[in-house]
């Protein structure tokens, strides 16, 4: 057209982005379909936020989980796997948009959980943290690993962010961490005990 306006239907080759999104063709940032809820990430700032007084208060509630484990034991491990595991769901769920990968790192992450990066990085960022801190396939989404090394700046034993940690287990999807850690250091102690009669 004269004035310089595209025709109707003129732009054929470069359909208009929301058009493109509706046939599922690449769409720019900012429209992510992972996009989280805001809440989620408030609630998970608190937590990094107050990683020390979290890292004093999971330490205390470690200690009263391991007191309990005659107790978890003549119940049964196995039997008390759904309730706590429900629970333990829904409280790190809460504070810390946890997916349940069943092998948490949040003591050596700052409380922030590494699930929550969309390519599920356990040992540091990627190359695409944006200049204001937040990721870069999720642009509203704060880099769960900018966070994590926040968060372990204050807390006593945060050099436990320089740990490499182990690829996530699959297997141990949707299991409660607390009770494996409990019978882990249940049993560390048991051998403990042991040594000295050798
Ligand atoms: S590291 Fe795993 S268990 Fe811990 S909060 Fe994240 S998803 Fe949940």
């Amino acid at each position: 057209m004269a004035d310089g306006t595209p025709a109707p239907g003129a732009m054929k080759g470069n359909a208009a982005p929301a058009k493109k999104a509706a046939t599922g063709a690449y769409t720019p940032a900012g429209v992510s379909p992972n996009r989280r809820n805001r809440r989620s990430y408030t609630i998970r700032l608190w937590a990094v936020r107050h990683s020390r007084l979290l890292e004093w208060f999971y330490a205390r509630f470690a200690s009263a989980f391991l007191l309990l484990h005659p107790l978890w034991n003549a119940i049964g491990y196995a039997r008390v796997e759904g309730p706590v595991t429900f629970v333990e769901r829904n409280v790190k769920g809460l504070l810390f948009d946890c997916r349940m990968c069943g092998q948490c790192v949040l003591s050596s992450t700052g409380m922030s959980c590494p699930m929550n990066c969309p390519k599920q990085l356990r040992n540091g960022p990627c190359g695409g943290v944006r200049a204001n801190g937040n990721c870069e396939v999720e642009p509203d989404m704060p880099c769960v690993w900018v966070q994590a090394w926040n968060g372990s700046q204050n807390m006593v034993h945060g050099d436990a962010i320089l740990k490499v940690q182990k690829p996530v287990n699959q297997s141990l999807r949707e299991t409660s961490s607390w009770l494996r850690v409990t019978a882990q250091a249940a049993e560390a102690r048991a051998e403990r005990v042991k040594e000295p009669q050798a």
